[in-house]
């Protein structure tokens, strides 16, 4: 088999979160985030920080996939 271009895997979708509450950094897996598809104002993702266990959103980069 001849592969023209990987698919995405869920472990290689890292996306990384910056707290606006306690200014931690991080990064997660598409799995470990929430998608949350929202029409009006785009879509976003969704993680509880580590840290302060607040709820970090940010914007969905482009061609994320959701899972
Ligand atoms: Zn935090």
């Amino acid at each position: 088999m001849r592969i023209i271009r990987e698919g995405i895997q869920a472990a290689q979708q890292v996306v990384r979160f910056d707290c606006s509450r306690c200014h931690a950094m991080f990064e997660a897996t598409a799995k470990e985030v929430t998608f949350v598809a929202d029409f009006r104002d785009g879509d976003y993702l969704s993680i509880a920080c580590p840290t302060c266990k607040d709820t970090c959103t940010r914007a969905a980069p482009q061609g994320f996939v959701s899972w």
